[in-house]
């Protein structure tokens, strides 16, 4: 194990000579082991801590020293038990995010997955978790874009907090529009229906950490904790590595 560490440190140290890691978004030399993003760019990046409302993770304008529920979570109660996001979605960070999901940048995968357990661990408790679901993708959209950025990240998070990964039960049976271009009740609308479990024995009485890389209106993860709640999980939590502010 000792000698294969070494080995590996050698290896990493002769292809950065050979193939320095460059920051995606500043261009310096990174000088964050076997990461890309350097030093000054990853702590540029505005993590969420407090002033959240106690469901869905929005921001709360001002200091709040008591539990507060948001506006849109006391009128339409999202299915999920609550929802966090690790990170503010600007600068750096949605530059990367967007890169990581569109442009095949998925060398920034570990970057990624630094906040995602940076999250997990500031707003979850691990050991109460039992299985890590990404958001799926329609299998049209999985063959355009070749790989779902949602899984990744939640394969990864799997693999350094020690929980198993189930990228199989929770399928997309409608391949929606983007959401991008609507407003909050539209996105519902859009969402509704398009998501099913397909093995309801994996799901059901289980704590499920639901994995995305973007939260908006939670219209997406609200409708797949929907869906895992009816097909009888026990509890459905969300991490998302951003989240507007
Ligand atoms: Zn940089
Ligand atoms: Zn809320």
């Amino acid at each position: 194990m000792r000698l294969f560490t070494i080995l590996k440190n050698k290896t990493s140290f002769v292809l950065d000579w050979v193939y320095p890691r460059i920051c995606p978004e500043c261009g310096k030399l990174c000088d964050r082991a076997a990461r890309h993003l350097c030093w000054d760019c990853f702590q540029s990046i505005e993590l969420y801590r407090e002033g959240l409302c106690e469901k869905c993770g929005q921001p709360i304008e001002g200091a709040v020293h008591h539990a507060f529920l948001c506006g849109a979570c006391r009128k339409h109660p999202y299915a999920f038990d609550r929802a966090r996001a690790t990170a503010v979605y600007q600068g750096v960070l949605s530059n990367q995010l967007q890169a990581f999901k569109y442009n095949q940048a998925l060398w920034l995968k570990e970057d990624l997955v630094d906040l995602l357990e940076g999250g997990v661990h500031a707003h979850y408790d691990c050991a109460t978790i039992d299985l890590i679901v990404p958001v799926p993708l329609h299998f049209l959209r999985l063959h355009k874009r070749t790989y779902n950025q949602a899984a990744i990240l939640a394969q990864a998070l799997a693999a350094r907090v020690d929980r198993p990964c189930d990228t199989q039960s929770l399928v997309r049976t409608q391949q929606t529009a983007t959401q991008t271009r609507f407003h909050a009740q539209q996105r519902l609308q859009n969402v509704k229906g398009a998501f099913r479990v397909v093995r309801p024995d994996w799901i059901r009485q289980r704590n499920i950490l639901l994995i995305d890389d973007v939260m908006t209106t939670g219209a997406t993860v609200g409708e797949c904790s929907r869906v895992l709640k009816a097909a009888g999980a026990n509890k459905v939590v969300v991490l998302t590595v951003a989240r507007g502010k």
